[in-house]
């Protein structure tokens, strides 16, 4: 018989990432784990929608027996058996964010012989999480150079507190497995700004391009387009190099100015443009794991996060991978993945 896994979700950030990946690599590796003390590092501890939906997914795509899959449950117990690849529609009831059940399923989804249809609703710009554009931009052509094959489309959008947002992947099983160099960007080839406002005023947007051409003078400006029955507001920055397209998001809030939402965006993308890593804080930790089950890689990184130690800590409680952290020649933090295989 398997032996069980524990987890301790207050280790490191004590955060939703942990119960994502044990949830992800259970599923891959079919070993059963047990996590207590979920999310003991947040404000509000425990299963919160978001992370119930994504047990509850990883249960339909595996066929595993739960115990503890419940709201503010602090205690999880995950039996997989085999995953099947097929058509599966999820839906999270509320704004939580759709973004993180996707990375919850793909590594599982991509690993079988037959591609997979998945849809899901809810948020797909959410704070704390990578946005739809962030997926669709920068996630996914990053990992497509590892040979991974998602073609995905925000159908909706969607934000807090209503939702309504529905994206669609369609996950190709992943043939031919290449590791990845992100050590050097090259020469910056084009700067482009984008915002875009749902069921808001268009005025947010313009001012927000406003602030982003006086702040980082982009080689393209666009104003984009956004579905859904929520309202919201999203601004980006897509930063190309001759390696790598690095995308930096903000959301609009309340009771913050556009111009200061553009600002402080525009302040972190001169600070990337000022380093000489390839590869932001965020990009980094969600890296990490399909470099682990493909060929391994490296890159340089703009930081190394909490999250992104606490992640791979993670991994290699599954896995029998090593992910090294170093820093280079001219003080830029080094990120080495050797896969197992
Ligand atoms: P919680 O316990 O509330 O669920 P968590 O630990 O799961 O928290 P975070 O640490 O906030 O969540 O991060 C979740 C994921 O979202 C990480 O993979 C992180 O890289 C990503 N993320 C957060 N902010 C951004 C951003 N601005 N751009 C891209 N990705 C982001």
């Amino acid at each position: 018989m398997t032996t069980i896994i524990d987890i301790d979700g207050s280790q490191g950030e004590g955060g939703g990432q942990i119960l994502r990946t044990a949830l992800s690599l259970s599923m891959i590796t079919g070993k059963p784990f047990r996590l207590v003390n979920i999310r003991a590092g947040r404000k509000k501890p425990g299963l919160m929608r978001q992370h119930l939906v994504c047990v509850q997914a990883a249960q339909r795509i595996s066929n595993a027996s739960v115990q503890g899959d419940e709201l503010h449950s602090q205690q999880l117990e995950f039996f997989p058996q085999g995953i099947q690849a097929g058509q599966y529609d999820f839906n999270i009831g509320t704004a939580g964010s759709t973004m993180l059940v996707l990375q919850t399923l793909l590594p599982a989804l991509l690993l079988q012989e037959k591609s997979s249809r998945i849809s899901i609703q809810g948020g797909t710009h959410n704070p704390m999480a990578p946005t739809a554009d962030f997926i669709q931009q920068c996630f996914l052509p990053t990992i497509s150079r590892m040979g991974i094959d998602v073609e995905f489309e925000v159908e909706q959008a969607g934000f807090f507190p209503i939702g309504g947002g529905k994206v669609t992947a369609t996950i190709q099983p992943w043939q031919n497995r290449q590791s990845l160099d992100l050590t050097k960007r090259g020469e910056v080839q084009a700067v482009n700004s984008y915002a875009g406002v749902l069921n808001l005023t268009d005025d947010i947007a313009k001012r927000e391009m406003a602030v982003l051409q006086d702040q980082l003078s982009p080689s393209h400006s666009q104003q984009v387009y956004l579905k859904g029955i929520s309202q919201g507001n999203t601004a980006y920055v897509a930063v190309h190099s001759e390696q790598h397209c690095q995308l930096f998001t903000a959301l609009g809030e309340m009771r913050k100015s556009a111009e200061r939402v553009a600002h402080d965006l525009a302040r972190e993308v001169k600070n990337y443009l000022k380093s000489n890593a390839v590869v932001d804080e965020h990009l980094a930790d969600q890296l990490l794991l399909p470099l682990a089950l493909g060929n391994g890689g490296t890159f340089t990184a703009q930081c190394i996060s909490e999250h992104t130690r606490t992640q791979a800590a993670m991994i290699q409680k599954f896995l029998d991978c090593e992910i090294k952290f170093a820093t280079t020649i001219d003080g830029t933090d080094l990120i080495t993945v050797i896969a197992s295989h």
